[in-house]
């Protein structure tokens, strides 16, 4: 059952921080401008000409697709693939010093799921908008693939009557946290 599946994304939610995925939903029919701070502006923004599909491409290239995969029981959207390289690109505002865990999870996530439907795929970059650089992710192994699955797994069995660990440094930088019980904080955001 496709209602069954997880999309892509909420991994990285879910890594930042699972209620994080909860106030999100709760309000996410409010005006988009309240919960939304610069990196979700300069984000959105990286993805304008993928979103409305007029990034200048090559004919064979595949811009805003659709995937998933059954046997990992994943929905996403993939930016950018590039057939004649067999080449998968994310693209991201900016980076920091390297990927964290959750952007990995997503891409191999869509490499998984762009293989499962018959594409493929021998190169993963990231490319950053602010710096226009291609950052190479290597294709995951075995490893990387077990990584992946637990990651669905911890997602599918999350509890959320059990006590959670809160970070308070990603608290400070999430765009949720003034409505949020679990914190008194204010995020970096609202100082700009
Ligand atoms: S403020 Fe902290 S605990 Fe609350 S949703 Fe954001 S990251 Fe999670």
């Amino acid at each position: 059952m496709i209602d069954n599946y997880i999309n892509i994304t909420t991994l990285n939610d879910f890594l930042f921080c699972p209620y994080s995925i909860y106030l999100h939903n709760a309000f996410m029919d409010m005006d988009g401008d309240v919960f939304v701070a610069k990196p979700q502006v300069r984000g959105k923004a990286a993805h304008k000409e993928i979103d409305e599909r007029t990034l200048s491409v090559e004919p064979d290239d595949v811009q805003s697709l659709k995937v998933f995969s059954i046997e990992l029981g994943l929905v996403g959207v993939i930016d950018l693939y590039r057939k004649n390289e067999r080449h998968l690109i994310e693209f991201k505002y900016k980076i920091g010093d390297s990927l964290f865990l959750g952007q990995k999870a997503q891409l191999w996530a869509q490499y998984f799921c762009l293989s499962e439907m018959g594409y493929q795929v021998e190169k993963i970059s990231v490319y950053e908008k602010s710096t226009s650089i291609f950052h190479d992710v290597k294709i995951p192994d075995n490893d990387d693939k077990q990584v992946l699955t637990d990651l669905i797994r911890k997602f599918r069995e999350f509890d959320f009557s059990q006590p959670m660990e809160v970070n308070t440094k990603k608290c400070t930088h999430c765009i949720y946290c003034n409505l949020c019980h679990f914190t008194d904080y204010d995020n970096v955001y609202n100082s700009d």
